[in-house]
């Protein structure tokens, strides 16, 4: 039986290209379902405050997640407040292995910011004074940079990153909307059978393989490679885009009808 619904936000619930961004028969599946005791967690790349931003001001959704998984990695559920706290110890170990992977990998990051310097236009991301990231001008160069990227993992393999199109988050290879879903189904105590995901890039592949959720899609704007994972754990590949598609998998899988 469905239970939790594991959403990526960004090309996936909001369409930054149609209006309204959401179609209305994802806001009312998602009443229908919340309604009847499914959860929603949305997993995004975004920070918890930028993810807020978005479900509150930017699009105005009438309807709010129960969880979030935000940065590819940290999981908060809401207090009765509607506050977010942090859900069980998985966000403070992640910070333990990612302030030692960093430390680590200080080497490789050097050679990344010397290895970017070929491109035009990048822009990097530093939070506290630790180089997290980068924003590359094409996806041509974005696809350079994960090949070299792929390259320096074999030197230190807990290295890895989370790419979302132009945008790269450098993180702990056992980190990944992936894990965290799977982290939240654990404290849910839920198996994978009870878990619906849907995503559209590169990011949301590790929640969309099978192993964390039984019941997969991906909308029709989703990149090649999240189609051929989708395709290949037996999911659902959508004709709609964003939300319309995940409505038709919605519907495709029986877990909603039109009332
Ligand atoms: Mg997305």
């Amino acid at each position: 039986m469905l239970q939790l619904l594991s959403t990526d936000f960004d090309g996936t619930i909001v369409n930054h290209d149609t209006k309204p961004a959401v179609v209305p028969e994802m806001i009312a599946a998602l009443r229908d379902l919340r309604a009847a005791g499914v959860k929603w967690a949305v997993n995004t790349g975004r920070t918890l405050g930028h993810m807020d931003d978005g479900l509150v001001r930017e699009f105005a959704l009438p309807v709010q997640p129960d969880y979030a998984i935000v940065e590819e990695r940290d999981i908060y559920h809401r207090e009765a407040d509607g506050r977010w706290k942090p859900f069980g110890d998985w966000n403070a170990r992640g910070a333990v292995l990612h302030d030692e992977m960093f430390r680590l990998a200080g080497p490789l990051l050097a050679e990344v910011l010397a290895y970017l310097e070929r491109f035009e236009g990048v822009q990097n991301l530093y939070d506290k004074g630790r180089y997290i990231g980068c924003i590359t001008a094409t996806n041509g160069d974005m696809d350079h940079l994960c090949r070299f990227l792929d390259g320096l993992r074999a030197r230190l393999p807990m290295f890895s990153y989370q790419r979302n199109t132009i945008y790269i988050r450098f993180c702990h290879e056992a980190y990944s909307k992936g894990t965290a879903l799977g982290e939240l189904a654990r404290l849910l105590g839920l198996g994978h059978e009870a878990i619906f995901a849907a995503g559209d890039h590169h990011n949301d592949i590790p929640m969309l393989d099978g192993s964390f959720a039984k019941w997969v899609t991906c909308p029709s704007n989703s990149c090649e490679e999240v189609k051929l994972t989708v395709r290949t754990a037996g999911g659902y590949l959508a004709k709609g885009a964003a939300s319309a598609g995940v409505v038709e998998a919605l519907r495709h899988f029986g877990f909603w009808k039109n009332s």
